[in-house]
């Protein structure tokens, strides 16, 4: 077989296993075009949402008002991962517009970007009832359609926002304070942890730290 060819179907394999530890198993194969350098762009936010449907695949959907997809630069750099929607997400089907969704958009700011340059979504996509902790079912039914989300939009950072993001994303459960301040490479995506505004809005003596992490952030940023 051409050279070329036998490149083209290695890369293809090695892709697909890393499609496959994302947690992607299918993919619209009667849009993939052999050549085309990055298969996942032929999926797009706009389908995996489609996807995603009237979501039914958790308990959450019989307490949630509206699915909170994220929302943002379909081809951010920069990518924040919260918790999951709160009262006034579920309200109106936007990520962190509440009290602590206004403190990430200064946070957003405070490198000089704007929210319509990242793209922000949740661990989960609908509202724990209370506002309780997202569990592990739960994160694992949602777990999928967020990874669709990562190799559409492929950034080069995720900001982990709190416990249960930095967890989840890194497949561990060492404390958030642990995990803060350092960086660690997933399938070539730098996952930057830190605190979740709503833990600053509690503690913003721990503010300091998370400006710490938007700086190294900032620069990861300039070597993009
Ligand atoms: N907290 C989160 O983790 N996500 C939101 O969207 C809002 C608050």
């Amino acid at each position: 077989m051409d050279e070329n060819m036998n490149e083209v179907i290695s890369d293809l394999k090695s892709y697909l296993g890393y499609l496959r530890g994302m947690g992607i198993l299918s993919l619209p194969t009667s849009e993939i075009k052999l050549g085309q350098p990055n298969p996942s762009r032929v999926m797009t936010l706009e389908e995996v949402r489609k996807e995603l449907g009237d979501c039914k695949r958790c308990k959450l959907h019989r307490t949630r008002r509206t699915i909170v997809f994220g929302e943002g630069n379909e081809k951010a750099t920069l990518m924040f991962i919260g918790e999951g929607p709160g009262y006034d997400e579920d309200v109106q089907g936007r990520p962190f517009v509440g009290k602590a969704g206004q403190l990430l958009t200064k946070i957003i700011e405070s490198i000089n970007l704007s929210r319509e340059e990242v793209y922000i979504a949740n661990i989960v996509k609908c509202r724990p009832p209370q506002n309780r902790n997202p569990e592990p079912d739960e994160i694992q039914s949602c777990n999928s359609f967020l990874m669709k989300q990562i190799c559409v939009i492929q950034p080069r950072i995720i900001c982990a926002l709190g416990t249960f993001s930095a967890q989840t994303l890194l497949k561990t459960d060492t404390k958030i304070s642990a995990l803060r301040g350092k960086s660690f490479d997933v399938e070539g995506i730098k996952v930057i942890p830190t605190y979740h505004p709503a833990f600053l809005l509690r503690n913003p003596e721990r503010k300091r730290e998370v400006w710490e992490d938007m700086k190294k952030i900032a620069e990861l940023i300039k070597t993009q």
